[in-house]
């Protein structure tokens, strides 16, 4: 299974990709959260990233290539991944196209956009491990701290409501024609979210599998 998941900020991709992932068992490779992990480690990736993310633009094209071809070579990649965004926008799809990366399926998650402003601006990410909950849908088993490694929770910088207004203009003007561009190929699946994020999981498993 060598996949990209599509769909706009908030409407669970990283939450289904997370699922998938378990389920297929092969790895997400999630370009944001790789950025994040580069920020918090104060890399040079990391402060370069920084200025676009925290204003919800997107990181230079040949910097994101870049990371995804060399995380892609790595071997746990050689049995499928998924990819959880990226490509985002007509020239990273096409960069991928160009190189030696095959991919089966593309995935499209639909969600409403007032469940998405809804979704992001409750979404809580833990500093260390970047596992994703949300203060209603999806809250820790504690307040404030990740289930999966103890570490802290917080809201992320560009989940603030000005932000997510650019990022959703953004999602519309450069990564929804990919859709076009894998319906054209053939490539594209798609599935409805749901409320619930295992009905999600049932939608998504259902697309793919059937
Ligand atoms: P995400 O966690 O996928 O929502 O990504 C968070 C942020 O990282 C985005 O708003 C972008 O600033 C940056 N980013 C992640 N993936 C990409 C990509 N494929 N191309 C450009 N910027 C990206």
């Amino acid at each position: 299974m060598k996949l990209i998941i599509l769909a706009a900020p908030g409407a669970g991709k990283g939450t289904q990709a997370e699922m998938l992932s378990k389920h297929f068992d092969i790895p997400t490779i999630s370009t944001g959260a790789i950025l994040r992990k580069s920020i918090a480690d104060g890399t040079e990736l990391g402060e370069i990233a920084k200025q676009y993310i925290d204003k919800g633009k997107f990181v230079p094209d040949d910097v994101i290539i870049n990371i995804v071809k060399t995380r892609l070579s790595e071997p746990d990649c050689k049995n499928g991944f998924i990819l959880d965004g990226f490509p985002r926008n007509i020239a990273q799809a096409e960069a991928l196209d160009a190189s030696d990366i095959e991919i089966d399926t593309v995935l499209t998650l639909e969600v409403e956009d007032e469940k998405i402003v809804e979704r992001l601006s409750g979404r809580l990410e833990c500093k260390v491990c970047g596992s994703s909950f949300h203060k209603e849908h999806r809250k820790p088993k504690k307040d404030g701290v990740c289930d999966n490694c103890g570490g802290a929770l917080r809201t992320r910088e560009d989940d603030k409501p000005e932000v997510i207004r650019d990022r959703l203009k953004t999602y519309y003007e450069q990564t929804e024609p990919l859709k076009k561009f894998y319906a054209d190929k053939g490539m594209l699946k798609v599935a409805v979210g749901k409320d619930e994020i295992e009905s999600t999981t049932v939608e998504v498993l259902k697309v793919l599998e059937g």
